[in-house]
C-alpha cells in the first residue's frame, strides 16, 4: 500500500441517509447537497457521483475552487451554489458557467452585475437576508436598494434565491434566536415579493433545520453533515430519536483504515512515545499505527482516542506524533503487524464514531471530518 491508511465510502449507508432525509424534506423541496471542506471529509470527486447516482442533482460549496471541481465531475444538468466567496477575477467564471452564488452586499451585486454584463449571460444569485445571526446578508436598510436593482436589470440578474443561515438550530438552548431568524425571513420575503423580487428558491434549512425546525423547510434546503450520516448534534439526535421511538435512521458513510506497523512488548512501569505522558502499568504490547497528526489523527486524541484491532476497542497511549498514533494492544490476543486498524468505523461488532473519538464537544464532529487530508485515498464500498 503507497499510503498508510485510506478511507471507504459506503455506497448504501449514503443512499439510506438520502433517501430518508429527501422524505422528511417532502417531494417538493429541492435537495441541495452540502459538499464544502472537501465533502466533509470525505471526497467531492467520490461524493459527487455517488450522490447523483441516488437522483441528488444539486450541490452547495463555500469556495470556487471547489465549484470547479464538482463542476469537473459532474453530470451536465447538475446545478452548483457557491455560498461563500468568490474573489472578484472569478465571478465572471461562474456566470459564464451558469454557477450561482450567494451575494450578501450592495458591492457583491454590483460587481455580479458588472460580470453578467462582460459575460452576456445571467448571473444566478442567492441573495442572503440577514435575520439574526449577523455575519453575512443584506440588511433591512439594504432591502430597497436590492429590489430596485434586481427589478432594474431583469436579464443581467436573476434572483434564483431568497437564504439565510440558522445560527445554531442544533442546540435547543438557542430555539428562540432560531424561530425568531425563520419568521424575519418568511417576513422579509415577503416584503422583497410586494417590491417584485420572487425568487426561484427561499431556503434557510440545513441539517438541523431540517430534522428540528419544519417551518424552516421552504423550497429548497442545503444539507451537509446529515446526508453523510451524522446528527448536527448528540442533544439533536437524542431528542429525535427519543420523541418518536425509533432506531437511528442515518447510517454513516466513512470509515477510515489503516494498519499495525509494529508490535512489541514493554515491561511494566516504562514510559510510552515521547515523554512522560504514560506509563505501562503491567506488562504490555505496544503497537503502532502509521497514522498522525499529519495524516489527519488528531494530537488531541493522545491518551484519548480509541480504534478498533481484531474486533477490540483498543487506547491510543502517550502523544500522538506526526507520523504514528501509539496504541496498546495487550488485551488483543494475537496481535500482529499488516491487521487491520480502524481509526473511523466498524470491526467485528464494535464501533468508533468520530465523536467517540474522544470526549469532545460536537463541533469537533464537523472538525475531524474536515481536516481527514485530501490526499488519504478514497474507495467506494457497498
Ligand atoms: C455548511 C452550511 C450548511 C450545511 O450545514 P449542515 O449542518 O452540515 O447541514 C448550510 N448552509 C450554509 C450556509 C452552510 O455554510
Amino acid at each position: 500500500m503507497l499510503h498508510t491508511s485510506h478511507i471507504e465510502l459506503s455506497r448504501s449507508a449514503l443512499a439510506t441517509n438520502l433517501h430518508y432525509l429527501r422524505e422528511v424534506a417532502g417531494p417538493s423541496v429541492r435537495y441541495s447537497f452540502v459538499v464544502k471542506a472537501n465533502a466533509y471529509g470525505h471526497g467531492i470527486e467520490e461524493v459527487v457521483p455517488l450522490a447523483e447516482a441516488e437522483g441528488i442533482d444539486h450541490f452547495s460549496v463555500f469556495s470556487v475552487q471547489e465549484a470547479r471541481r464538482v463542476c469537473a465531475v459532474k453530470q451536465p444538468t447538475t446545478e452548483v451554489t457557491i455560498m461563500g466567496w468568490v474573489d472578484d477575477d472569478w465571478l465572471e467564471w461562474a456566470v459564464a458557467e451558469g454557477v450561482s452564488f450567494f451575494v450578501f452586499s450592495s458591492e457583491r451585486l454590483a460587481a455580479a452585475l458588472a460580470a453578467a454584463r462582460a459575460v452576456s449571460r445571467p448571473a444566478r444569485l442567492h441573495l442572503e437576508l440577514e435575520t439574526g445571526m449577523h455575519r453575512t446578508g443584506f440588511c433591512p436598510e439594504d432591502l430597497g436598494h436590492l429590489a430596485e436593482v434586481l427589478t432594474n436589470h431583469p436579464d443581467e440578474l436573476v434572483a434564483e434565491g431568497l437564504c439565510t443561515h440558522l445560527a445554531g438550530a442544533e442546540s435547543v438552548a438557542n430555539h428562540e434566536r432560531v424561530t425568531a431568524q425563520i419568521d424575519r425571513f418568511r417576513q422579509t420575503c415577503a416584503a422583497l415579493r410586494q417590491r417584485g423580487v420572487v425568487p426561484r428558491y427561499r431556503h434557510v434549512a440545513c441539517s438541523a433545520g431540517l430534522l428540528r425546525y419544519p417551518d424552516s423547510v421552504f423550497d429548497m434546503v442545503r444539507i451537509g453533515i446529515a446526508s453523510y450520516g451524522f446528527w448536527p448534534s448528540a442533544e439533536l439526535r437524542a431528542a429525535t430519536l427519543m420523541a418518536d421511538h425509533r432506531e437511528d435512521p442515518l447510517l454513516r458513510v466513512l470509515s477510515w483504515k489503516s494498519e499495525l506497523m509494529s508490535s512489541n512488548p514493554v515491561a511494566e512501569g516504562e514510559y510510552v512515545s515521547y515523554g512522560t505522558s504514560y506509563m505501562t502499568n503491567r506488562p504490555s504490547r505496544i503497537a503502532t499505527v502509521p497514522v498522525g497528526y499529519g495524516y489527519g489523527f488528531s494530537r488531541t486524541l493522545s491518551n484519548r482516542g480509541h480504534v478498533l484491532v481484531d474486533g477490540k476497542r483498543v487506547p491510543v497511549v502517550g502523544t500522538v506524533n506526526m507520523n504514528m498514533a501509539v496504541v496498546d494492544v495487550t488485551d488483543v490476543g494475537d496481535a500482529r503487524v499488516g491487521d487491520e486498524v480502524v481509526l473511523i468505523g466498524d470491526q467485528g461488532g464494535r464501533r468508533i464514531t468520530v465523536s467517540s473519538f474522544s470526549d469532545m464537544n460536537n463541533s469537533l464532529n464537523y472538525e475531524l471530518l474536515a481536516r481527514l487530508p485530501g490526499h488519504i485515498p478514497r474507495r467506494v464500498v457497498d
